[in-house]
């Protein structure tokens, strides 16, 4: 009878822990999906690889720009910091 508890109990615990262990897994996944789509919001200003110019997202040479040449900037001072110069046409 004792060990027929004690089994239940270990059997308790077990369930506990995994339910435990799943539930920050499962937190996690959703802050991490924000942070991903805050940053893909967060991008305003693309760099080129080429010409080290950067450029409002909204610019019309962003478009026709190599995507592979891309670089994506949060803020202005990053995009300067990194060595890019504002373009001449959007101004950023
Ligand atoms: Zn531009």
């Amino acid at each position: 009878m004792k060990k027929h508890l004690s089994l239940l109990l270990l059997a308790l615990l077990l369930t506990t822990a995994l339910l435990t262990g799943a539930a920050p897994a499962i937190s996690n996944l959703n802050p991490d999906q924000t942070t991903l789509a805050n940053a893909a919001e967060s991008v305003q200003y693309i760099g080129n690889l080429n010409t080290h110019k950067f450029h409002y997202a909204s610019c019309r040479y962003v478009a026709a720009m190599n995507p592979a040449n891309k670089v994506p900037f949060a803020t202005r001072d990053e995009a300067i910091q990194a060595g890019y110069v504002p373009c001449k046409v959007c101004r950023p």
